[in-house]
């Protein structure tokens, strides 16, 4: 039996990459898990094929993070399907690089509202359920290494991810008398489509020089530890921020 039998989950971002390997890692463990993606229906659909072939129970959720009425109605569709939200990953995010003096305003918004104000809607969608109805919860947030480790045209995202990693302590500190626990995972480099560019720009035998495990970080890495804050062994643990970097920000 899996550790997260019983256990309901909601993933957003949950259709490609990181997110991806999120859902499956929770729903072989035995969660049920909701997941949210914005537009790609087909990486959706196969997903949710794909844990019913292996005997799990996913189901996914049309809707855009940086709306602030989509939290509240996919939390509240979720409670109806399955009764309560026991794990919640803000995982969504988006990058829109550019230096600061081409940066346009809506480039900022954007970046922010997603990253940000994503993660913000979808914990005060569920604080109730979780911290009163409850009493018990796991929320994750997904950073990254460049909220402290900074890249030249990411402004944006780098101040995303570090109001993400503050937020993350202070609302831990207000749900730990609750049983909510509160973690941020901050992943380097990862084979996603996210880091597409970066890899094509920089040539990945470069990027690996970098790193001192020598690897690209794959989505299944972060899962892993996802999965670990999620269950039994991370009772304990709250307001942090884990890097998952394989080193990169040892600066070796
Ligand atoms: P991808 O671009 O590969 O996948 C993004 C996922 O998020 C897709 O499922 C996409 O849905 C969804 N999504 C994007 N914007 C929205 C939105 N506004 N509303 C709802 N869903 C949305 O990204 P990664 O897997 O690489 O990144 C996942 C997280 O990890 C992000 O928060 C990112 O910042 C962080 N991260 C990634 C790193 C990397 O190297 N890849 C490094 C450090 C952090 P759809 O398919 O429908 O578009």
């Amino acid at each position: 039996m899996g550790q997260l039998q019983n256990q309901v989950a909601l993933v957003t971002g949950g259709s490609r990459g990181i997110g991806r390997a999120i859902v499956s890692a929770l729903a072989r463990e035995g969660a049920k898990v909701a997941f949210v993606y914005r537009g790609n229906v087909e990486a959706a659909q196969t997903l949710e094929t794909e844990i019913a072939q292996q005997g799990g129970i996913a189901k996914a959720y049309q809707g855009d993070v940086s709306d602030p009425a989509t939290a509240e109605r996919i939390v509240e569709a979720v409670v109806a399907e399955w009764g309560r939200v026991d794990i919640l990953v803000n995982n969504a995010g988006i990058i829109r690089d550019k230096l600061f003096l081409q940066m346009e305003a809506e480039d900022w918004n954007t970046v922010l509202q997603t990253n940000l104000g994503g993660a913000f809607a979808f914990c005060k969608a569920v604080a109730r359920q979780m911290a009163f109805k409850q009493r018990s919860g796991r929320i994750i947030n997904i950073s990254s290494v460049a909220a402290e480790h900074v890249n030249p045209g990411q402004t944006n995202y780098a101040a995303s991810k570090g109001a993400l990693n503050s937020f993350t302590r202070a609302l831990a500190v207000e749900l730990a008398r609750r049983n909510v626990l509160v973690n941020a995972v901050a992943p380097g480099f990862i084979e996603t489509d996210m880091s597409q560019a970066v890899r094509s720009l920089a040539g990945e035998d470069n990027l690996k020089k970098w790193i001192p495990v020598r690897r690209l970080g794959q989505p299944e890495d972060v899962a892993a530890v996802v999965l670990f804050l999620a269950g039994p062994g991370a009772a304990y643990i709250t307001g942090q921020v884990i890097t998952v970097d394989g080193g990169l920000s040892l600066g070796a």
